[in-house]
Parts: structure tokens; C-alpha cells; sequence
């Protein structure tokens, strides 16, 4: 009987040790095999506790809790009316340009980030928001998002990495080296779909040749017509160079002189007016913020909208401090 029991207990413990040491070896392959980029870090039990240094508009600097802040950032940067993972999206976005300020000094020296959109990050408090005719509840789904995100950064071969992002891209993004001549291996032109209803996404712009003319700083012989020369386009179908009164101006330069939504852009002539279409708005490199949503929207998480808008990073949970 003794025996039997005991042939019975060491059947039981095969039957369980030897699929269960199966299922391990699968999953050590299934580990081995996954990719690297955007991998799921280790589940945490530390909670995530990360500060900011806020540079105010009066000049104070001012140390805040990093997903107060980034509530704030994201209520300024994005419409609220947005799919929640386009909001999770642009949390980690805003708190890896945050981190990286902190780590680098960023563009202030001393590590802290103003509220300034042009320079750095646009905030707005809950209560200004309010004042503004937001509602509760557009302030606790940003905030949701803020915190699902919480300590999220994206890194590329263990660097912070320079999570840019911008309105609309007219359907593709830029490269980051015709823009601002440095190449980042993840801030190169991709499709940016479904973006045909955001604001700015077309606009067109009148100009007289006076005006035009004025824009540029020049005086130009001739009919209008006879101005335009011959362009060049960037990966991200912006103007590269385009000639006009037979100077090469590159197309950076062109949308500060003539007010531009962004270098994607055609000039026509027509009776002696000129005639602007510019296609998304700001500089086009990184996160398109229409784009997504329109990502989400189709169903797409954050994960899978960061990846596609910052290729090859990965996203891991910042700690702590210095982490
Ligand atoms: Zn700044």
C-alpha cells in the first residue's frame, strides 16, 4: 500500500514538475526572443516619486512633483477632448523632456524647464484651466493619464532621449537633421495618418508681392511668376531649398520670414498674388499630437504610438532621482 501511495504522490509531481519546468523553458526562449525596444520593464513595487524644476515666467524657480507638473503640461499642450492613450503618449513625451533638462542642465543651465512653449514645455494649473471654461473632468482624465504613466521615460541606448513633439504634420514627419541639422537615429520622417481633420492641417496664405517681397527683405525685378525657382524637398516632403529672386533660401528660413505654419509648403502665383499652402503645423520632428490621437483612435496604445513616433527607443520606469 506504502508503495503504491508513494507511486501515486511521485505521479502527481510529475505531472506537475515536468510541464512546469516545460512552461519555464518556453518562456526563458519567449524572453530571449522578444524585442528589445519598448519592452515591458520588471513590475515595481517602489512608488514612483520624481521632482521638476519649474522655471516661472517672474524668473522664480520652483521645485514641484513631477506628475503635478506634467498635469499641467499636458493640459497645456493637448486637447483633453483627446484619446486617453494620446494623453498617456504625450505624458511620457513631456516627462522625458523634463528628466532630460534635469539630467543635462537643459536649455536654462540649471536643470530647470520654463512654460514657455516656444523654449520649453506650456503649462497651465488646474485652476487656470478651470477659469478658462475646463471642466473637472477633462482636468482628471489628463491627470489619469498623467499618473497610469507615472515615472515612464524613453531612452535610446540608455540615454534620455530628446522626446520632442509638435501639433500636426500634415501626414509626415519631419527628419530631424533638415530641420535642425543634427541627426537622431529616432527622430526620422514617418507616415503620420488620419490627420486630416486637425486643426491647421491645411492652411493657405495670401501675400502680395509688396508684401512678399517686404516678408523676404528684398526687391525683386519682374513678374512674380518669374521669382520662383527651383526646390528641393526633405524626407518629410517639407521645402528644403527653394529659389526665389535667384537666391537659395532653405526652408527653415522661409517659414520664420513669411510666418508659416511649418516648411511643408507650396508657393503658386496667381494675378500677380502670391499664394501659400502649407501643410500641418510646427516643426514636424517627433510626436505628431494629431497624428496620436488619430493612432489611438484606431486603437493603438501609447506603447505603440511612442514606438512609431520615436523608432527604436525603449520605454523604461524612472525611479528615482538620478535614475
Ligand atoms: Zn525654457
Amino acid at each position: 500500500m506504502k508503495k503504491a501511495w508513494q507511486e501515486t504522490l511521485y505521479a502527481i509531481w510529475m505531472g506537475m514538475a515536468v510541464p512546469g519546468l516545460i512552461l519555464a523553458i518556453l518562456v526563458m526562449f519567449w524572453e530571449k526572443d522578444k524585442p528589445e525596444s519598448n519592452t515591458e520593464p520588471e513590475t515595481l513595487t517602489a512608488p514612483v516619486s520624481l521632482s521638476v524644476l519649474v522655471l516661472w515666467p517672474d524668473g522664480v524657480v520652483e521645485q514641484m512633483d513631477m506628475d503635478a507638473y506634467l498635469t499641467g503640461v499636458v493640459l497645456a499642450e493637448m486637447p483633453a477632448f483627446f484619446e486617453s492613450e494620446a494623453l498617456k503618449a504625450q505624458a511620457v513625451a513631456a516627462r522625458t523632456y523634463a528628466r532630460k533638462a534635469s539630467v543635462t542642465g537643459g536649455k536654462h543651465g540649471d536643470g530647470s524647464v520654463c512654460t514657455d512653449y516656444t523654449c520649453c514645455q506650456a503649462y497651465q494649473s488646474p485652476e487656470e484651466y478651470l477659469e478658462k471654461g475646463g471642466t473637472r473632468d477633462d482636468i482628471q482624465k489628463v491627470r489619469s493619464a498623467v499618473l497610469d504613466t507615472t515615472g515612464y521615460v524613453l531612452t535610446y541606448n540608455g540615454e534620455l532621449i530628446e522626446a520632442v513633439y509638435f501639433s500636426c504634420s500634415g501626414g509626415k514627419t519631419e527628419d530631424a537633421v533638415a530641420v535642425w541639422g543634427t541627426d537622431y537615429p529616432y527622430l526620422r520622417s514617418t507616415d503620420s495618418p488620419g490627420e486630416e481633420n486637425a486643426a491647421h492641417y491645411s492652411e493657405t496664405k495670401r501675400f502680395t508681392s509688396e508684401a512678399f517681397q517686404e516678408a523676404l527683405g528684398v526687391a525683386l525685378a519682374g513678374e512674380p511668376a518669374q521669382w520662383l525657382g527651383e526646390v528641393t524637398y526633405t524626407a518629410g516632403d517639407g521645402v528644403d531649398t527653394m529659389e526665389i529672386g535667384g537666391v537659395k533660401y532653405s526652408g527653415v528660413e522661409l517659414r520664420a520670414a513669411l510666418g508659416l505654419r511649418s516648411t511643408a509648403f507650396t508657393i503658386t502665383v496667381q494675378d500677380n498674388e502670391i499664394r501659400i499652402v502649407t501643410y500641418g503645423y510646427g516643426h514636424r520632428v517627433g510626436m505628431s499630437q494629431y497624428g496620436a490621437d488619430a493612432m489611438a483612435a484606431a486603437g493603438s496604445d501609447f506603447r505603440q504610438i511612442l514606438s512609431h513616433y520615436y523608432p527604436g527607443t525603449v520605454l523604461e520606469k524612472c525611479l528615482q532621482e538620478g535614475g
